[in-house]
C-alpha cells in the first residue's frame, strides 16, 4: 500500500519510465525497452519534500 512513484532512467538506451517502488522491494530492476539492468533511480514522483535524497546503491 506504501508505494511511491519514483523516476528510474535505463543508462543502456536512455529511456526514461516511472515505477512505483514499495518501501520494503528489493527487486531487481530492468529496462522495459531495451531490458538492460542498468537502471538508475532518478527522483521520487510526487513533489513531497526535497529531503532525503535518492541514494543509488547497486
Ligand atoms: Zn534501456
Amino acid at each position: 500500500m506504501d508505494a511511491t512513484i519514483w523516476l528510474f532512467r535505463c543508462m543502456a538506451c536512455g529511456h526514461e519510465y516511472e515505477n512505483e517502488v514499495r518501501k520494503d522491494e528489493d527487486k531487481e530492476r530492468s529496462c522495459p525497452d531495451c531490458r538492460s539492468n542498468s537502471i538508475r533511480q532518478l527522483k521520487r514522483k510526487p513533489a513531497a519534500k526535497g529531503e532525503s535524497d535518492a541514494r543509488t546503491e547497486a
